[in-house]
C-alpha cells in the first residue's frame, strides 16, 4: 500500500530559514502568522492530508465518479466525508481577506499546506481548488451584491466553484468560443452552449455549484475581444439568498479519462441558463485571468505534489526491496541480497527527484510570497516589483513543475520495476494523475509561448532584468565565501546561459518569430533550472548559516541539504548548456518539412 508523510520540516525550513517569513510582519495577515502558528497550521494540514484525504486516494482512483440517468454525479465512496472535514477546517478561506469571511493569513502558507492536500489526494483537492479560483475572480471583478451573495457560502465550501472555458472546437484558442449570452430585461442573461472537460462540473459534495462561464453576448465582436464572464449557479438564488429553482445547466456526460478519476470531468450543457455578468462586458478574459493565474500556480503545485508522494514511495521501496549486490561489496551480508538503495543508478534516480522537488518547493513558496507582497504591500514600488516577478514566474512554475512532475512520477515508478507498472503499489495512479497537469490551465507549450512571447518583453523587459540582477548580485555577494563557491559558481554559469539565450531571442526572434516558438520550451526549462538553482544556492546559504549557529537536532537535515544542493549543481544545472545549444539552433530544421512529411 502507498505511504504519505507531509514534509512539514522541509516546509518550515524554507519558510523560516530560507525565506525569513518574519521579515514580512509589516504585510497584513503576516503578524498573525507567528512561528508557532505556522507550525501548528502546517501540522494540522499534514494530519488532514495524511489521515483523511490520503486514505481515499487509491479507492477514489479505482472507483471513479459516476453519472446517473438523471444527470446527477456521484463521487467515490468517502470523498464527501473527507471533503466535509476539509471545508469545516476552514482551509478554503485560509488566505482570503477577513472582511469576506476568510482568515486573511498569508497566501504563502495556503500554498505550503496546499501541497500536502494535492499529494494526498489530487482529484479530491481539485473541488476546493477550483472554488478558491472562482472566489479569487469574484473578489476582484464581482459586484458588491455578487460578493455578498456567493462568497460566504463558497468560503464555507457548502457551495463549490468551476471554471468553464473549453468547448469542443475551442481549447487554447478562446477567440473561437461560441457559447452565447442573450440580455434579459431584468439585467440577467440567458446562456446557451456546450462546455467540455469541466472539472468538478457536477457532483454530490455541495448544495450549490457556482459556474464561472465564458460566453459571447449577442452582437459582441468576434475573437477574444467579444468574450464576457458570467456567474451561472446550478440553483438560482431565491430572494433570501438560499438555493431555489434548478437552473438550465446540466451535466451531459462525464469523461472517461487517464487519471484523476475521483474528479468529475463533465460535459456541461447550458440551455438558456440564467447567468449574471461579472465585471465589464467583453472583458471576460481579463476577469477569467484572475482565476487562471491562481489556477496555474495551483497546477504547478500539483506537479510538485505528485512528484513528492511518488518519491516518498520509491525511496521506501528502495530501502526495502532486496535485489543484487552493491558494486562496492555487500551492504547486507546477512541477507541474500542488498536493498535497491545501494545501487548508484537507483540513487541517481532518487536524488534527481529529491533535488527537483525540494528546490521546486522553495521556488513555489518564494513565488507565493511574491504574490503576497504584490497584493498586500503598502509600498507601490515593492508591489510592482513583486507583481513583475510573479507574472514572469507563473508560466515557468506551471510548465516546468508539471513537466517534471510527470517525469518524476515515471522515474519513481521505474524504481519499482514491474511492480510499479501493475496497480498494486499505487505508482501507476501517480503517473496517470500527474499527466493532466501538463495539459490543463494552458498546455505547457502555451506556457512556454506566454513566457517568450509576452512575459519577457513586458514593460521593456523590466521583470527579467530585475531578476537577472537579483541572481547576479547574489552570486557576487557570496563569491568570496568558500563554502558557497560550489553553488554560486554553478548558478552563475546557468545564469550566463540564460542571459545569452535571452539575448539570442532579442537578436533572432523579432524578425523571425518561429525562432522564438521553436526555442520556447527549451527556454522555459532553462529558466526553470536557473531559478531552482537560485533556490538551491539560497538553501545552501541558509543551511551553512544553520550549521554555523549550532544546528543541534537539525544537523543531519542541514548537511543533507548541502549534499542535495551540490547534486543539483553538479548533475542538473549543466543542462542549461544543452538547452542554450538547442535554442540557438533556431527554427530552420523544425519548420522545413512539409506537413505531409510528418
Ligand atoms: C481532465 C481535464 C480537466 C479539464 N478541466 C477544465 C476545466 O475545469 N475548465 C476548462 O475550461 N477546461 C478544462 N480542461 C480543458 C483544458 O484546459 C484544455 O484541454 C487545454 O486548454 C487544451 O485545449 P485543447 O484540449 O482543445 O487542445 P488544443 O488547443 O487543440 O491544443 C492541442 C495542442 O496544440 C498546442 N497548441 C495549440 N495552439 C498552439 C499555438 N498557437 N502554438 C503552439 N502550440 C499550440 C497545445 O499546446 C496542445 O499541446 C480540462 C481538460 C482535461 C483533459
Amino acid at each position: 500500500m502507498p505511504i504519505y508523510k507531509a514534509p512539514v520540516n522541509d516546509t518550515l525550513f524554507i519558510l523560516n530559514d530560507v525565506l525569513s517569513l518574519e521579515r514580512y510582519n509589516n504585510l497584513p495577515g503576516f503578524a498573525d502568522a507567528t512561528g508557532d502558528m505556522v507550525e501548528a497550521i502546517a501540522g494540522e494540514a499534514a494530519k488532514l492530508a495524511e489521515e483523511v484525504l490520503f486514505p481515499v486516494n487509491l479507492s477514489g482512483d479505482q472507483e471513479g465518479c459516476k453519472r446517473a440517468d438523471d444527470a446527477t454525479v456521484t463521487t467515490p465512496k468517502g470523498f464527501r466525508q473527507a471533503y466535509d472535514l476539509y471545508r469545516q477546517g476552514g482551509w478554503i478561506g485560509l488566505a482570503v481577506p477577513e472582511e469576506f469571511g476568510g482568515q486573511g493569513l498569508p497566501y504563502v502558507l495556503h500554498t505550503a499546506v496546499g501541497e500536502y492536500m494535492s499529494s494526498a489526494n489530487m482529484a479530491l483537492t481539485m473541488y476546493p481548488g477550483l472554488t478558491q479560483g472562482a472566489i479569487a475572480a469574484i473578489l476582484v471583478h464581482g459586484s458588491d451584491e455578487q460578493k455578498a451573495a456567493y462568497l460566504p457560502k463558497m468560503l464555507e465550501g457548502t457551495w463549490t466553484g468551476t471554471m468553464n472555458l473549453t468547448e469542443p472546437h475551442c481549447g487554447t484558442d478562446l477567440g473561437l468560443l461560441r457559447t452565447k449570452a442573450v440580455p434579459q430585461p431584468d439585467g440577467s442573461y440567458k446562456i446557451s452552449g456546450q462546455k467540455i472537460f469541466i472539472s468538478a462540473g457536477e457532483h454530490d459534495m455541495s448544495e450549490n455549484i457556482v459556474h464561472l462561464v465564458l460566453a459571447r453576448i449577442e452582437g459582441a465582436p468576434e475573437g477574444t475581444k467579444g468574450i464576457s464572464l458570467f456567474i451561472v449557479p446550478k440553483f438560482i438564488l431565491k430572494d433570501d439568498g438560499t438555493p431555489g429553482e434548478r437552473n438550465g445547466v446540466t451535466c451531459g456526460a462525464i469523461e472517461h479519462k487517464m487519471g484523476i478519476h475521483g474528479n468529475a470531468t463533465c460535459v456541461m450543457n447550458y440551455d438558456e441558463a440564467t447567468g449574471y455578468l461579472i465585471g465589464t462586458e467583453n472583458k471576460g478574459l481579463n476577469a477569467m485571468f484572475v482565476m487562471m493565474n491562481e489556477a496555474r500556480l495551483g497546477v504547478g503545485l500539483q506537479g510538485l505534489s505528485i512528484a513528492e508522494i511518488a518519491y516518498q514511495n520509491a525511496a521506501q521501496y528502495a530501502r526495502e526491496r532486496l535485489q543484487g549486490r552493491s558494486l562496492s561489496g555487500a551492504k547486507n551480508p546477512d541477507g541474500k541480497a542488498d536493498p535497491l538503495i545501494v545501487h548508484p543508478d537507483i540513487r541517481r534516480t532518487l536524488m534527481t527527484i529529491k533535488a527537483w522537488t525540494e528546490g521546486g518547493r522553495a521556488f513555489t513558496l518564494w513565488t507565493a510570497l511574491k504574490s503576497d507582497i504584490a497584493h498586500r504591500s503598502a509600498d507601490e514600488a515593492e508591489r510592482q516589483a513583486a507583481d513583475d516577478i510573479l507574472g514572469l514566474m507563473t508560466p515557468i512554475l506551471k510548465g516546468v513543475l508539471t513537466d517534471k512532475g510527470f517525469d518524476h512520477a515515471v522515474m519513481a515508478q521505474q524504481v519499482f520495476g514491474g511492480h510499479g507498472y501493475i496497480e498494486e503499489h499505487g505508482m501507476s495512479q501517480y503517473v496517470r494523475d500527474a499527466r493532466i497537469a501538463m495539459i490543463y490551465e494552458g498546455a505547457n507549450g502555451i506556457q512556454a509561448l506566454d513566457l517568450v512571447g509576452r512575459k519577457l518583453g513586458m514593460n521593456g523587459g523590466r521583470a527579467v532584468m530585475a531578476l537577472f540582477k537579483e541572481i547576479g548580485d547574489f552570486c557576487e555577494e557570496n563569491r568570496s565565501d568558500e563554502k558557497l563557491a560550489p553553488f554560486t559558481k554553478g548558478l552563475k554559469k546557468g545564469l550566463n546561459d540564460l542571459q545569452a539565450s535571452t539575448m539570442w531571442f532579442m537578436q533572432n526572434a523579432m524578425a523571425k518569430p518561429d525562432n522564438a516558438g521553436a526555442g520556447s520550451t527549451d527556454y522555459m526549462h532553462l529558466f526553470g533550472l536557473v531559478v531552482i538553482g537560485y533556490m538551491w544556492a539560497k538553501i545552501a546559504k541558509a543551511a551553512e548559516a544553520g550549521l554555523a549557529g549550532g544546528a543541534g537536532e537539525r544537523e543531519d537535515f542541514l548537511k543533507n541539504k548541502l549534499v542535495t544542493a551540490k547534486f543539483f549543481m553538479e548533475r542538473l544545472m549543466p543542462e542549461t548548456a544543452l538547452r542554450k545549444t538547442r535554442i540557438e539552433a533556431g527554427a530552420d530544421t523544425v519548420m522545413e518539412l512539409a506537413a505531409e512529411a510528418f
